[in-house]
């Protein structure tokens, strides 16, 4: 009996420090998101992320939030001799946050590690289990675990947001990635809310995405990058890059995937000037 009580005693203990720890972790949240993000991240952000300043004014307080939470939440490491800086972290927040803004998020929950290397990295392994999807074959422009660390190339960041409509932006395609990976292996297909709204994206996204492997067998022109092709995930990944980067493009030749991702992302970047 007196065996049972104790068990029980600990056991409320234990749901009292979560409950606490969590209650805690949402205060913090909503005091991160409410502050003004500090005038010289603005400005790294302002040098650094050209998306930053097609960004319409009313979601500028909204997007500092985020990186004061994402900044408060992840943990930054440089490898290969790189040491992280200010700069470094609030480049990759800032461009992680956008797939963030006006919807209802968790932060990129299974993530808590962000390695960066100096340079694109020769992988020492070569793996397509375990949750990871790893971009350039051997030579890596970055990676993302299911249930580990984005891994990315600082120069292939800063070559990536030097020009803010190629459509090429590692960072936004490792946390695409990411939001794919929250509801298990990445497949192309993130957490949409309602059930239905599985089947409309699976008809719109199955299509553009065969259409996208015809236009590379064929080698024809491509507002996406044919890197898409090579999976799903990839798909939806080169998908996001383009919804932001090359928006009105997309919108003009692939009107139903941009309505698809709008409707995901809760955002409308072709209308940004
Ligand atoms: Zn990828």
């Amino acid at each position: 009996m007196i065996v049972i009580k104790i068990t029980a005693v600990v056991v409320a203990l234990i749901v009292v420090y979560f409950v606490t720890k969590r209650a805690a972790r949402l205060a913090n949240r909503r005091r991160l998101l409410a502050a003004a993000l500090p005038d010289e991240y603005t400005r790294i952000i302002e040098r650094n992320v050209p998306l930053y300043t097609r960004l319409p004014d009313s979601l500028k307080r909204q997007f500092g939030g985020l990186i004061n939470v994402f900044l408060a939440e992840k943990h930054f490491e440089g490898c290969g001799g790189l040491e992280i800086t200010d700069e470094i972290k609030v480049t990759i927040a800032a461009q992680a946050c956008v797939l963030l803004l006006n919807r209802k998020t968790r932060y990129f929950p299974k993530l808590r590690t962000i390695l960066v290397y100096p340079h694109t990295y020769v992988a020492k392994t070569v793996s397509s289990e375990g949750g990871l999807v790893a971009e350039g074959r051997s030579v890596r422009l970055g990676e993302s675990w299911q249930s580990g660390p984005v891994v990315l190339a600082w120069d292939s960041i800063t070559g990536g947001t030097s020009n803010g409509a190629d459509a090429q932006n590692v960072v936004i395609h490792e946390f695409a990635h990411q939001l794919d990976q929250e509801n298990g292996d990445a497949d192309g297909a993130p957490i949409l809310g309602n059930r239905s709204r599985y089947r409309a994206w699976a008809q719109v996204l199955s299509a553009e995405y065969e259409a996208l492997q015809k236009r590379k067998e064929t080698r024809s022109r491509s507002v996406m990058d044919k890197y898409g092709a090579t999976d799903p995930a990839e798909f939806f990944a080169v998908a996001t890059e383009t919804f932001f980067e090359k928006s009105g493009q997309m919108r003009k030749n692939h009107p139903e995937l941009y309505e698809e991702l709008k409707d995901y992302y809760k955002l409308d970047p072709a209308e940004w000037t």
